[in-house]
């Protein structure tokens, strides 16, 4: 095709493609065992196969209503009460999205104009600045502390003015596995008292958290949670994440002005998939056991690599372990990890695309969300380097 000869005005100058499909399709072009992007690679429940299934032979597959299928809802609204002592209102407080990438992108969208800023935690998720650029707000760079990546909270205090509309917050957290503490959550409550700053806090893991450890939700912090868009992921939980459904919880004038935004974003999402997955969240076995699952996983994998020159970070949660190669090599993150990927055969992400500065702190990120069989090969991989 002919390239458009008007002037495009780019509003993202210094986006490229994500990492993660750089890493992903490196990794394919070089046969490697990908530990890059996150997702598992084993199989999914047959039981929720069965029940998408069943909703779309029952003819389940039309559009859902705009805020999502309200037994979705209902068991939302059960689930967080249940686990955090939250009550929101499965009409009202609660929205089905196309993800948790489409509920971020909503929710800044709805709330950050010209000239807002929003406080973000670097190492970063990538899709919180350039979804924030793109509607003309400003981002405002605080940084979690190496190699433990808490908050800096003599830092954020003076991140804040007068302009700060947002603060998003991720926990567990994607690439580094630290959690937020409940003291974290109260000193951030009191920061943010009479002000008019919406929390967002990206929850995804919110089950993916180890060695006894609870998730500090936002919602458990009623005066927080009045203030705070949660923001949560079936992809991570279910282990689906090619099925792209989330949702978002929040009080109600904030779930209004999300909707506003929101059916002119995607309308609605998958409908047969919303009420398999309202069935299946029936039984609480279903993600229970979930942290205790992935620990496993996450152990297997570091005492595989014991013998190996990698140095593992502490790891509390998501499906991501760190690990430190300094004593290796003190190349840049990008080249070692396009060299592991070429010479070794092995795929991890950098954590420096995850710094606007593209800070190298010797680090990669390994996916362990694997089969014991690939997580077994691509340790070999590693003890041998
Ligand atoms: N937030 C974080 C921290 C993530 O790691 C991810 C995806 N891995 C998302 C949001 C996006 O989730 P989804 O795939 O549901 O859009
Ligand atoms: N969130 C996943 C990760 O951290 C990938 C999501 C994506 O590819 N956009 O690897």
């Amino acid at each position: 095709m002919k390239h458009f000869e008007g002037n495009i005005v780019t509003k993202l100058p210094q986006t490229g493609t994500s990492i993660f499909a750089v890493m992903s399709q490196l990794a394919t072009e070089h046969n490697a065992v990908n530990l890059s992007q996150g997702f598992p690679d084993f199989p999914i429940s047959d039981e929720l196969i069965k029940l998408v299934d069943h909703f779309m032979n029952k003819g389940y597959n039309q559009y859902a209503p705009m805020p999502g299928v309200p037994e979705l809802r209902k068991m939302l609204s059960q689930m967080f009460e249940k686990n955090h002592s939250a009550k929101y209102d499965p009409d009202k407080e609660i929205t089905i999205t196309a993800g948790a990438t489409q509920a971020i992108y909503t929710a800044i969208s709805a709330f950050i104009s010209k000239g807002d800023e929003v406080v973000i935690f670097e190492p970063a998720y990538d899709s919180y600045a350039p979804s924030v650029t793109v509607n003309g707000g400003l981002v405002k760079y605080a940084q979690l502390q190496y190699p433990d990546y808490s908050i800096n909270w003599d830092e954020l205090p003076r991140m804040i003015s007068s302009n700060t509309k947002m603060i998003i917050i991720n926990s567990p957290h994607n690439p580094t596995g630290s959690v937020i503490s409940e003291e974290d959550m109260k000193k951030l409550e009191n920061l943010i008292r009479g002000r008019d700053i919406i929390v967002l806090s990206d929850e995804v893991y919110e089950h993916l958290i180890f060695d006894g450890k609870q998730h500090q939700s936002a919602s458990r912090f009623p005066e927080l949670a009045s203030k705070s868009i949660v923001i949560g992921s079936f992809g991570k939980t279910f282990h689906t994440t090619g099925w792209k459904t989330g949702f978002v919880m929040a009080p109600e004038n904030i779930t209004a002005e999300f909707r506003k935004v929101h059916q002119f974003v995607v309308f609605a999402v998958n409908t047969p998939i919303q009420h398999a997955v309202a069935e299946y969240l029936k039984n609480p076995d279903n993600y229970i056991s979930l942290g205790s699952f992935y620990q496993e996983k996450r152990d297997y994998f570091i005492s595989a690599i014991k013998g190996s020159k990698f140095k593992p970070l502490p790891c509390n949660g998501t499906y991501f372990q760190l690990l430190d190669y300094s004593n290796i090599s003190d190349e840049p993150e990008m080249e070692m990890a396009t060299k592991l990927v070429k010479e070794h055969g092995i795929a991890a992400v950098p954590v420096s695309p995850f710094y606007r500065t593209q800070d190298n702190n010797c680090t990669l990120r390994f996916c362990f969300a694997k089969k014991e069989s690939t997580l077994k090969e691509a340790a070999e991989i590693l003890c041998r380097i």
